[in-house]
């Protein structure tokens, strides 16, 4: 089954729900970094709420999320874009820890509790638009939660999960967004704490083979559903020999000097997606006339 979302509304309208299957996304990620299972579930995570947020943007708008919690994971940065395009690194991908008093992966031992989220929107022409808040808990779905309250002002509940098998790979991934727009009665946001508060781990039912369709009619079960768009979503990235060339230059022409007199040559590795790309001394040489 191919990953993707859904971008639908409930309520009347004043609901705005998003749900994702990213299982494929996140194990591609994890093959790329060779994370190990609790910086798997913290990384996949964050990419699966990214994703989310990405398809929230329109045309060539994309974003950057950092969660910087002050953990042994370092630091989880994710790129997502309005095309379901993600990617995503982590600083230290050989972290796992035994499973927390909950019987889950203990992301916030990974992530720490200590620093911040932020996303950063590059809307083109327009702002970069930057929102940054604490990280209240360090297992991703509530630091998203709080950074929507807060950052936009827009209520909403965010979940997310990840099902790593015993050989590192990943079992089930997915996650969920549901928005209250302004004006919304009281009433609706009673209903929806309720249903959420008792609502399954979206991993599970990503693991049962419920696809985003069924997992909102299942929270939203009696209530009309209306699915507004179904959009693909992959593990892409936007490196290319050019952009790393475009590094190298910026560390300075004696620094490349040096790697043409020393080293003979120079590799650069891509964060996102760990490709490697080699420069000849030819290659270093016309960057250092450019
Ligand atoms: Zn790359």
């Amino acid at each position: 089954m191919s990953d993707y979302l859904i971008k639908a509304t409930t309520f009347n309208g004043m609901v705005r729900a998003y749900a994702i299957r990213s299982t494929n996304m996140v194990e591609e990620a994890r093959r790329r970094q060779d994370t190990w299972a609790t910086a798997s579930a913290a990384m996949g995570r964050t990419m699966t709420i990214s994703a989310m947020i990405g398809a929230m943007l329109k045309g060539e708008d994309s974003i950057t999320v950092k969660v910087e919690g002050g953990g042994p994971i370092g630091v989880i940065v994710a790129d997502a874009n309005a095309k379901g395009e993600v990617r995503s690194y982590v600083t230290h991908p050989h972290v796992d820890f035994d499973l927390n008093e909950k019987g889950k992966l203990d992301v916030a031992r990974a992530v720490g509790t200590t620093g911040s989220l932020s996303v950063v929107k590059d809307l083109g022409l327009r702002d970069f638009f930057t929102g940054q808040v604490p990280i209240v808990s360090g297992e991703i779905s509530e630091d998203f939660t709080y950074y929507f309250a807060t950052s936009e002002q827009v209520p909403s509940a965010v979940g997310a999960g990840v099902l790593v098998n015993p050989d590192h790979t990943i079992l089930a991934s997915g996650g969920f967004v549901v928005q209250v727009m302004p004006g919304a009665d009281v009433e609706v946001v009673d209903k929806l704490e309720a249903r959420i508060n008792s609502f399954p781990p979206i991993s599970s039912l990503i693991q049962q083979g419920k696809t985003p369709e069924e997992i909102l009619e299942l929270l939203f079960e009696g209530e009309e559903l209306k699915i507004h768009e179904k959009m693909p979503v992959q593990f892409k990235c936007k490196c290319s020999k050019e952009r790393l060339a475009n590094a190298i230059v910026g560390l300075g022409n004696d620094e490349i000097r040096q790697m043409i007199d020393e080293d003979h040559g120079a590799e650069a590795t891509c964060h996102f997606c760990n490709e490697t790309y080699h420069f000849t001394e030819e290659e270093l040489e016309e960057l250092i006339k450019a």
